[in-house]
């Protein structure tokens, strides 16, 4: 293995199976680098472009220039948000080892506040927004979190639906399990896809994903937050017909 970060003598004295996964670990790491360098200088190039613009044609006309203004700063929040959500997924990594809180989860606090913004955008693409909640029902775990994974999987789900469109949100008990459940009668998923959704930076149509404010990070984050949470996420899908997400918790408790 060529590595500039690794030293070949150390690797030579380790057993195979931990070099073999030193290596996955390695690799993962530089697709991640390369990854975000690339998904960091697209919009970056778009900007510094526009700035040229400004700077070459002395006499803009005023509706020009702001449309100049404008691009540049829709650019600037996408790169804004891209690093947002890098940081949350790297708070979450780095807290991985650290036990996830046994506090009860303001599982009302969470949906009131989502579902506000929530409605409003539903409501921009005539959507049909339903929301059931067990308002009894809870978890232990952290706020933060779960209102992340929450607000990813609704704001997907109004995402990928086209106008008209019916989204159902719920949050119920199975058993000992708590459940939060999204079903959309969106875009869907391709079942070959569907193992992939969860990974960085991964979106089925990078164009369509862009256009709309995705990063690919949203279901990595939402992933990661089921792990500490000791839950797993569910993914349901058909191309063309819609999609039923299911964040599944493996212990309710009674609020
Ligand atoms: P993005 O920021 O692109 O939405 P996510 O990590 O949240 O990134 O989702 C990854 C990909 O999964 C999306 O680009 C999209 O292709 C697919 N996806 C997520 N949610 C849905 C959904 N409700 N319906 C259809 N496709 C979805």
């Amino acid at each position: 293995m060529n590595n500039e970060l690794l030293d070949e003598k150390l690797l030579a004295n380790l057993p195979e199976n931990i070099v073999q996964h030193i290596e996955v670990l390695e690799r993962i790491r530089k697709d991640f680098v390369a990854n975000v360098s690339h998904e960091l200088r697209t919009p970056l190039t778009v900007v510094i472009g526009y700035l040229q613009a400004l700077l070459d044609q002395t006499e803009q006309e005023e509706t020009t220039t702001i449309t100049i203004y404008q691009k540049m700063l829709q650019q600037t929040l996408r790169m804004q948000t891209i690093i947002e959500d890098l940081l949350t997924l790297s708070r979450i990594e780095t807290n991985q080892s650290i036990p996830v809180s046994r506090l009860p989860v303001d599982i009302n606090a969470i949906l009131a506040t989502i579902m506000q913004s929530a409605e409003r955008l539903a409501a921009e693409k005539q959507q049909t927004l339903t929301c059931e909640i067990d308002h009894s029902l809870t978890i232990s775990g952290n706020q933060g979190e779960i209102h992340s994974l929450f607000s990813n999987v609704i704001f997907n789900a109004i995402k990928y639906t086209p106008n008209n469109g019916n989204i159902a949100i719920s949050w119920y008990a199975d058993g000992n399990k708590a459940i939060f459940a999204v079903k959309d009668t969106g875009i869907g998923v391709a079942k070959k896809y569907i193992p992939r959704l969860t990974e960085r930076f991964y979106r089925v149509d990078k164009g369509r994903s862009r256009e709309s404010g995705g990063t690919g990070l949203g279901l990595a984050i939402c992933k990661h937050v089921l792990i500490r949470h000791g839950g797993l996420l569910e993914i349901d899908s058909e191309e063309g017909k819609g999609s039923l997400f299911r964040c599944i918790f493996p212990e309710k408790i009674a609020s």
